[in-house]
């Protein structure tokens, strides 16, 4: 008789994600004719940018030709596009990152939850708490993260990282000394920064134990202000510490199109391994490659139409996070995000939990967000509020909300 990987059955429920769409589907099929207004999913509402369609169809003809037709991708990605990004976002910045250095993937997602499979079962993780819940569950189901406590509703293997009001929704060093640590900035749930002064705490920490950084730079195009960096490698001593993951989904709205990029320096070793070479093999054996076609559509990402087109979508859904910000905040809530990350991250009035405000706002004013609680205990109490949407539409939530 086979038997399943019973790491999987200590998962608990399922995904907040999948929860959250049955809950509102659930609200729909009981309402038909309640207008609700989606603000919880960080996914991106807007079109993508004409310079990346122009491309993404010169690829899909290309492919269409015998002289241009493309197979299987090069493991590691094509090289334009693993160049472009070298060039754009790290040589740019004063960054060291070789375009041997980038491996394409088809999104940060798969890349946190896969990455882990290079590190020993018995490395601990350390995590944000509250976070993206993938880091967690990923470990959950390669056996890392102990038994689950239901009363603290936290795993015996990990070490959380309180972020509260206190610290500004930022971590602070953990008292046991982890082996992987996830930090993720802008953060999503919580929209707060840290600024590379403070990143460069956690390098040299990192450095000093031992320990690898999993840098999740997922919403770096989101930042506005001077002193928070865009990448880990802006920091002295990275490249022997941290590997980074980059998504083109909330830059530039692939989502659904998947596009990805895992940066691993060859500094970055375990006595005289590099993780480059083990990623690379996994890459080579389990992987194969982003299409030709969104690979070409990512290069356009960087170009100058490109840019200035991402710009003005990056900059629509910061109006959006304005909007929220101030008007929350005008309206007597607890803010906080939203400067620097697509993310509103609000406390709950009257005490109310996070699921209980969650039901709350979708059967008074029809509008969906995300209970914190579902990101980790210390989310508890709070709500995320997403930027993703129409401006028209942001602007129908709050004032629903205002007139609560
Ligand atoms: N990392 C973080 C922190 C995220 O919030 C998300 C999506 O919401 C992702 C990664 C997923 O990125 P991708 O769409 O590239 O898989």
């Amino acid at each position: 008789m086979f038997k399943v990987n019973e790491d999987y059955l200590k998962l608990q429920g399922s995904y907040l994600f999948t929860n959250i769409g049955k809950k509102i589907a659930a609200f729909m099929e009981a309402n038909p004719e309640a207008d609700i207004i989606r603000m919880g999913i960080g996914d991106v509402t807007q079109p993508l940018a004409p310079a990346i369609i122009k491309s993404l169809h010169a690829a899909v003809d290309e492919m269409g030709a015998a002289e241009t037709f493309r197979g299987y991708a090069p493991d590691l990605g094509y090289e334009f596009l693993r160049k472009a990004i070298a060039e754009n976002d790290y040589k740019a910045r004063g960054c060291q990152i070789e375009a041997d250095e980038i491996f394409i993937s088809d999104g940060a997602k798969c890349d946190s939850g896969n990455i882990q499979e290079i590190f020993a079962k018995d490395n601990r993780i350390a995590v944000c708490d509250p976070v993206y819940p993938v880091y967690v569950d990923t470990n959950v189901m390669s056996g890392r993260a102990g038994i689950f406590n239901q009363i603290t509703e936290t795993w015996s293997n990990v070490i959380y990282m309180p972020c509260t009001e206190e610290t500004g929704f930022a971590p602070e060093l953990p008292k046991e000394t982890p082996d992987m640590i996830y930090l993720c900035f802008p953060n999503n749930p919580t929209g707060s920064t840290i600024t590379k002064d403070q990143l460069q705490v956690w390098v040299d920490y990192a450095n000093k134990v031992g320990a690898v950084i999993i840098y999740d730079a997922a919403y770096e195009a989101y930042i506005s202000e001077d002193n928070i960096p865009h990448t880990i490698f802006e920091c002295e001593g990275a490249r022997t510490c941290a590997l980074e993951l980059r998504s083109f989904s909330k830059n530039a709205g692939f989502t659904g199109t998947r596009l990805g990029a895992t940066v691993i320096p060859k500094d970055l070793k375990a006595g005289e391994v590099m993780l480059h070479s083990l990623w690379a093999r996994r890459h080579g054996t389990k992987y194969n490659g982003a299409p030709y076609i969104i690979q070409r559509a990512g290069e356009a990402v960087y170009s100058p139409e490109g840019k200035e087109q991402l710009a003005k979508q990056v900059a629509y859904y910061m109006k959006n996070a304005k909007y929220i910000y101030e008007n929350l905040l005008a309206a007597g809530y607890s803010v906080s995000g939203g400067v620097n990350a697509p993310y509103i991250w609000l406390k709950t009035p009257d005490n109310m939990s996070s699921w209980k405000f969650f039901d709350y706002l979708l059967e008074k004013v029809n509008v969906a967000g995300t209970p914190g609680s579902g990101f980790g205990p210390s989310g508890e109490g709070y709500f995320r509020l997403t930027a993703f949407n129409s401006f028209e539409n942001t602007v129908r939530a709050i004032d629903r909300i205002k007139a609560m």
